[in-house]
């Protein structure tokens, strides 16, 4: 982001806007620690500086690209086509079938709300994941960045790029979740950062959703009343003519 000293005047007033505590006003004018910026365009669409004095860079370079497409939301990430941080299937809809019979998915979003986080950090998550048995999900940005699925390792030169939020998807099953949720605990005191974790699954039937919470409590964890539910409103595929 690039914050005008000529149209700047130092009034502090997107101090408070910037999500990432970049923004400092000195003796005269605000500046932007670059190194906090998570390049989100928050002080930019929030159109309350009085000389307009942001502008988001045009063409941010590799690896710093990644900041932009990690924590602006309107960004769209090239190698899945979806704007935002998770794939389709956990946002909106099962479109591809993944969460078919007894697949469950784990979702972990690192970093939100507001807190951000680096890649070393999701790298590290991401490593006790794949040790305890998780399956990455294909198309999901942060799999799409691995240099070793296998492992859950990501690109040395990205570790450091500073984003408001990533993603972690797998899979796994009723028996390969309790030895991801144990991995999750053990590794949350290591990470300087917040995560919150989500299961999916499909609830057919009418006691779909006792099963979901069965699921969760056999493994530890603690469902909330507050979960995400999705309407099954995808297309199978493109032109497909019973989906209007
Ligand atoms: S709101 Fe605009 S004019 Fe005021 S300190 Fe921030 S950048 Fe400068
Ligand atoms: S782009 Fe985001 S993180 Fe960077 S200065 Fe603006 S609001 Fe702060």
């Amino acid at each position: 982001m690039i914050l005008s000293e000529e149209l700047c005047i130092g009034c502090g007033e997107c101090v408070v806007v910037c999500p990432g505590g970049a923004i400092s006003v000195g003796a005269d004018v605000a500046c932007i620690d670059r190194d906090l910026c998570f390049e989100c365009c928050v002080c930019h669409r929030w159109d309350g500086c009085p000389t307009h004095a942001f502008e988001p860079e045009t063409s941010l370079p590799w690896p710093r690209s990644l900041r932009r497409l990690f924590s602006d939301p309107l960004a769209l990430f090239e190698g899945t086509s979806v704007s935002g941080r998770g794939t389709e299937e956990m946002k909106t809809d099962d479109v591809s079938d993944r969460f078919a019979g007894d697949v469950l998915g784990i979702s972990v979003d690192v970093g939100r709300p507001n807190v951000g986080t680096r890649f070393d950090e999701v790298e590290r998550i991401c490593a006790v994941l794949a040790e305890a048995g998780l399956r990455f999900a294909p198309d999901n940005p942060v799999t799409e960045l691995m240099d070793d699925v296998r492992r859950g390792t990501l690109p040395e030169e990205i570790r450091d790029e500073r984003v408001l939020s990533a993603v972690i998807e797998g899979l796994t099953d009723l028996w390969g979740l309790p030895p991801v949720l144990s991995a999750l605990e053990k590794v949350a005191g290591n990470v300087d950062t917040v995560f919150s974790v989500g299961l999916i699954a499909r609830t057919p039937g009418p006691d779909g959703i006792e099963r979901l919470k069965s699921i969760a409590r056999g493994a530890r964890g603690c469902p909330r009343p507050s979960a995400k539910i999705n309407l099954g409103l995808g297309k199978k595929s493109h032109g497909s003519s019973d989906c209007p």
